[in-house]
C-alpha cells in the first residue's frame, strides 16, 4: 500500500512525464524510418533459438521506441520487490498519444456512470473514447517468450503502415506490459545464460522468479500483497480502466499447442453472463485467426475456468471488463524441444482426452515434432493481433457494454432481504487485519465508508449450512445467515455497499463460495483449476456481516468515502505507512531467533513464510540445505520454521543429474539429525501442513496424519477455508477466539494417542466445518486435530495441519505463528 501523500506525489511525475512525452511527440516529425528493429539494438530477433534479452535490454528497446515513435509512449510506474523498473507502453496513433489525458477521463466516466448525467454526454464518450486493451506478457518468468515478443509486437505496432494496423491505432489504446515481474525476467534470462551450452540448458532455475511468490505471482489481484500488483492494480483499476486485459501465458510442453477461451466449467456465478459471451467471442476470434494461418493444436474450452479470483485475468471481470488468457504450449526455455505423439496422445486434462484426437473444442491436431520458441511467438503475436482488431470493428459495442455492466451495478435490490452492503463494526481487536483488508480494497477501487455517526441495521451472518444429513459423503450447502433484530452500529465501523460499479467484486470477497460438487467419472473429485474459497473477511479473521436493511435514509447518513490505507490506519491510531516500510510492529513478544527453511529446490510457501514475516517486521534468517547438513543450529536458532514441503523433497531435494551440482540434494539424513539434535537441545521446530510428515515420520511422534492415503472419492478439500476450535488457554491459542476459519489446501489431519508429550491446540470443528470453497467427506475432517505441539526431550514440535500463511492472505492465523514464537525458549537459558 502507498501512503496518500506518496500518491499525489506518483501521480503528479507520472502526469508530468507523459506530459513532456506528448510535448516530445508533438515536435516529433512523423517518419517511421528512424524507429529500431530490435534485431538493430538487440543484435538478434527476439524469438530467436537460444537467444533472451533481459530487463534492461527489454526496457532499453522500448525508451528507444519511446523516444524515436510518434506512436508510442513509455511510463515507469514503479519499482518491482528487486527495485528494477516496472514499465507500460502506450500504443495508439499519433492523435491518440497525444491526447491520453483526454481518453484516461473519457475511461474513468465509463466505469462510473453516476459520474454521468445525461445520455447525450454519454453517447458522445461512446463516439469519442477508444477500446483501451492491457496485454500483459510472462508474469511467469518461465513462460518467457511473450516478454522478447513485447518488443517486434511494440516495433510491428509502430512501423506498420497498412490499413488493419491503422484502423487498430486510430480505435485502440494499447498499454503494453513487457513483463509484470521484471525481476523475474533476469532471473530466468541469467540462469539461462549461464546454463546454455551446458546439459542444463532449458531447465528453470531452481529459485522462485517472484522474490516473495514464485508462480503465486498471479494469485495476488484482489490481496495486492506484492509491489508488482499494486503498481500496475492503480494503472489499471484507478486510472486506465481497459475495456479487456489479455494476460499470455505458456503451460507445459506436451499438449495441446494453444489455448484460448471460451473457459472451462465452473463459471463463477458473479461473473456477468455478457463478459463470458464476450471472452468466448475473442476467443474463438483468436482461435479462427490462428487456424486461417495455418496453426495446428488449438485448444478451447477446456482445463483453465473462471472459478477463481485473484489472476491477472479474472481481476477485470470484477472490474466488468474482459478477461482473456492465452496459455502457449512451451519450448524449452528460448531452446527447441521435440514432442512425440506417445507424449502427446499421453496428454489428458479435462475438457481434452488426449492431444492427438480431434475434437469439437481441438479440431486440427497438432501432428508432433519440433517446438520451438518462434512457434510460440508468432501464435502470440496472431492472438494479441486478433484481439486488437476486435477491440477496433467493435469499438462503441465495447464501450457501451463496459458502461452499461457498471451502471447494472448499481440498480437497488429487487427483493427484500437482499444484502445492501458488508459492515466491519468497530472494535474488532483486529485493527492490523482490518488497515490491511480495507487499504486492499480501496486499492482496488472498491468503494468504502467509515461511519462518523452510528447507523441503525439488520444483519445475517451468512454462513454456509448443511443441508443434507451428516454422514453423506457430498455436502450440499446454502449461505444461511438467520437476520437479526434491527440494531445499532457505532461510528467508526466501516461499511462497503454493493451499489457500486465493482459490486460483484465486492460479493465475491465478502461472500462465502460454494464450490459445486464436481465429480469425475469414476467417481474422483474433479480437481479445479485453483482455490475453491478464499473469501477475504474469514481469511484475515474479521467479522464482516451482510447489511440486509438500514433504518436510516441515504440523505440521513453520515459517512466518510475512505482515499487510502493510511486513513484507515489514522482512524486506528496504527503507525502510518510511509514509502516501502512495513508500518506493523513486530508481535512476537521476545526476541527470538527464528530460521526458516529454503531448501534448493523453490516452494512458494516458502517464499510467502518470508513475506509474512518481511511484512510484520519479525527477523528470521533462511536456513539452507547446506547449513542444515552442517547441523550446530541451536548455536544460531531457537525456533526453526519448515514451510509446507513434501518429506521427500526437504531430505532429498532436486535429484542429482538434473541440475548443477550444487542445486542437488536435501537436508539428506545428516540435516535429519541435526534437526532432532536441534529440538532434543531444547529448540522448537514448526511445521507448516506437508512438512508435519517429516516430524511426525522421522522424530516417531505419537500422531498420525489422518488423511494419509485417502482417495478423493472419500475426501478432498482443495483451497477452502474450515472452522477450528481453538484451545485459547494453551500459549499458542492465547487471544484468539474459540472459533477461527483457517485455510486447507489439500492439507492435513492428525490423531494423536493419549500421550503426555501431546498438547491440541485447535481441533476441526465438529460440525459446520466448511466456511467457504469445497469439502468432500466432511466427516473426515471432524474433530480432527488441526494444530497441536509435542514435547521431544528439551524442545517441542509445533505441527500445523492447515497453512496459518497461505499466500501472505490467511491474517487471522497468523497469530498463532507468533504466539508460538512468542512460546519459544530463547536459548539463552539454555546454555
Ligand atoms: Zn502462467
Amino acid at each position: 500500500m502507498i501512503s496518500h501523500r506518496s500518491v499525489i506525489a506518483c501521480l503528479a511525475v507520472m502526469l508530468c512525464i507523459a506530459a513532456l512525452s506528448a510535448e516530445t511527440i508533438a515536435q516529433r516529425p512523423v517518419s517511421q524510418a528512424s524507429i529500431p528493429s530490435p534485431k538493430s539494438v538487440l543484435g538478434f530477433t527476439p524469438g530467436d533459438d537460444r537467444t533472451i534479452a533481459g530487463w534492461s535490454q527489454i526496457t532499453d528497446y522500448f525508451e528507444r521506441l519511446d523516444r524515436t515513435s510518434d506512436r508510442v509512449l513509455v511510463q515507469t510506474l514503479g519499482q518491482s520487490t528487486l527495485k528494477r523498473p516496472l514499465i507500460v507502453a502506450f500504443i495508439s496513433a499519433r492523435e491518440n498519444i497525444l491526447a491520453l489525458p483526454k481518453y484516461k477521463e473519457i475511461q474513468q466516466l465509463l466505469a462510473d456512470p453516476r459520474k454521468i448525467s445525461q445520455t447525450l454526454h454519454r453517447d458522445q464518450l461512446l463516439a469519442n473514447g477508444k477500446v483501451v486493451v492491457a496485454i500483459s506478457c510472462s508474469i511467469h518468468s518461465t513462460e518467457i517468450v511473450a516478454s522478447q515478443m513485447s518488443m517486434q509486437f511494440a516495433y510491428e505496432l509502430a512501423t506498420a503502415a497498412d490499413a488493419d494496423t491503422r484502423d487498430i491505432l486510430q480505435n485502440t489504446i494499447l498499454l503494453l506490459i513487457p513483463s509484470p515481474n521484471p525481476d523475474g525476467i533476469d532471473i530466468v534470462a541469467n540462469w539461462y545464460r549461464k546454463t546454455v551450452g551446458t546439459p542444463y540448458e532449458g531447465k528453470e532455475p531452481p529459485e522462485l522468479y517472484h522474490h516473495y511468490a514464485g508462480h503465486d505471482d498471479n494469485r495476488d489481484w484482489f490481496m495486492l500483497n506484492l509491489k508488482e500488483t499494486q503498481l500496475i492494480t492503480r494503472l489499471l483499476w484507478h486510472d486506465w480502466f481497459p475495456q479487456i486485459v489479455y494476460d499470455v501465458h505458456q503451460q507445459g510442453s506436451n499438449g495441446s499447442r494453444f489455448f484460448i477461451p471460451p473457459f472451462y466449467d465452473p463459471p463463477n456465478p458473479h461473473i456477468s453472463p455478457l463478459l463470458l459471451r464476450q471472452v468466448g467471442l475473442i476467443g474463438h476470434k483468436v482461435a479462427a485467426d490462428l487456424q486461417a494461418a495455418g496453426f495446428k493444436g488449438v485448444l478451447t474450452n477446456a482445463l483453465y475456468d473462471t472459478w477463481w479470483h485473484g489472476g491477472f485475468r479474472t481481476a477485470p471481470y470484477f472490474h466488468n471488463s474482459i478477461g482473456i488468457l492465452s496459455e502457449a504450449a512451451s519450448a524449452k526455455l528460448m531452446t527447441p524441444g521435440t514432442v512425440t505423439v506417445e507424449q502427446l496422445a499421453r496428454s489428458s486434462t479435462r475438457g481434452m482426452r488426449n492431444a492427438t484426437e480431434a475434437t469439437t473444442n481441438f479440431p486440427d491436431p497438432w501432428p508432433a515434432g519440433q517446438w520451438r520458441p518462434r512457434d510460440i511467438m508468432k501464435m502470440e503475436m496472431i492472438a494479441a493481433r486478433s484481439i486488437l482488431s476486435m477491440a477496433s470493428k467493435f469499438r462503441v459495442e465495447y464501450l457501451r457494454n463496459f458502461h452499461e455492466l457498471g451502471r447494472k451495478n448499481l440498480e437497488p435490490p429487487l427483493n427484500k432481504g437482499e444484502t445492501l452492503a458488508y459492515l466491519i463494526p468497530a472494535g474488532q481487536a483486529r485493527d492490523e487485519a482490518v488497515a490491511k483488508m480495507l487499504g486492499s480494497l480501496i486499492d482496488q477501487g472498491v468503494e468504502v465508508f467509515r461511519l462518523d455517526r452510528e447507523l441503525h441495521v439488520v444483519l445475517s451472518s451468512q454462513t454456509l449450512q448443511r443441508t443434507n444429513a451428516p454422514g453423506e459423503k457430498l455436502g450440499t450447502y446454502k449461505i444461511n445467515g438467520p437476520f437479526t433484530a434491527m440494531q445499532e452500529v457505532p461510528a467508526g465501523s466501516y461499511i462497503v455497499f454493493l451499489n457500486q460499479p465493482q459490486r460483484y467484486n465486492v460479493v465475491t470477497l465478502f461472500e462465502p463460495q460454494i464450490y459445486p460438487n464436481r465429480l469425475t467419472a469414476q467417481g474422483e473429485a474433479e480437481r479445479p483449476y485453483d482455490v475453491a474459497g478464499w473469501t477475504l473477511p474469514l481469511q484475515m479473521g474479521i467479522e464482516s456481516p451482510a447489511v440486509v436493511a438500514i433504518r436510516e435514509p441515504a440523505h440521513d447518513r453520515k459517512l466518510t468515502l475512505l482515499k487510502d490505507a493510511n486513513e484507515v490506519r489514522a482512524d486506528l491510531a496504527l503507525p502510518l505507512r510511509n514509502g516501502d516500510e512495513s508500518p506493523i510492529k513486530n508481535p512476537v513478544k521476545q526476541p527470538v531467533r527464528v530460521g526458516i527453511y529454503k531448501g534448493a529446490m523453490s516452494n512458494m510457501d516458502e517464499g510467502w513464510t518470508r513475506f509474512v514475516f518481511d511484512t510484520f517486521n519479525v527477523p528470521y534468517s533462511s536456513i539452507r540445505d547446506v547449513d542444515a547438513r552442517q547441523g550446530g543450529l541451536n548455536s544460531k536458532f531457537d525456533a526453526v520454521i519448515l514451510p509446507s514441503q513434501s518429506s521427500t523433497q526437504i531430505i532429498n531435494g532436486n535429484v542429482a543429474g538434473t541440475l548443477p551440482p550444487e542445486y542437488t540434494g536435501g537436508i539428506s539424513e545428516a540435516g535429519v539429525k541435526n534437526l532432532k539434535e536441534f529440538v532434543n537441545n531444547g529448540g522448537m521446530l514448526i511445521c507448516f501442513d506437508n512438512a508435519c510428515d517429516l516430524a511426525i515420520k522421522e522424530f516417531n511422534l505419537p500422531v498420525r496424519n489422518t488423511l494419509e492415503g485417502i482417495r478423493s472419492s472419500e475426501f478432498y478439500c482443495p483451497g477452502s477455508i474450515v472452522a477450528l476450535d481453538i484451545d485459547n488457554k494453551n500459549p499458542i491459542g492465547s487471544s484468539l477466539p474459540p472459533k477461527l476459519p483457517a485455510y486447507f489446501i489439500n492439507s492435513s489431519a492428525f490423531a494423536a494417542a493419549a500421550d503426555a508429550n501431546v498438547r491440541v491446540i485447535a481441533r476441526y470443528a465438529k460440525e459446520n466445518v466448511l466456511l467457504s470453497g469445497w469439502l468432500l467427506g466432511e466427516d473426515k475432517l471432524r474433530g480432527q486435530i488441526a494444530l497441536a505441539e509435542v514435547s521431544v526431550g528439551k524442545g517441542r514440535i509445533v505441527l500445523f495441519g492447515f497453512r496459518p500463511q497461505h499466500r501472505g492472505q490467511t491474517w487471522g492465523t497468523l497469530p498463532l505463528i507468533w504466539n508460538a514464537l512468542s512460546s519459544a525458549t530463547p536459548s539463552s537459558s539454555e546454555e
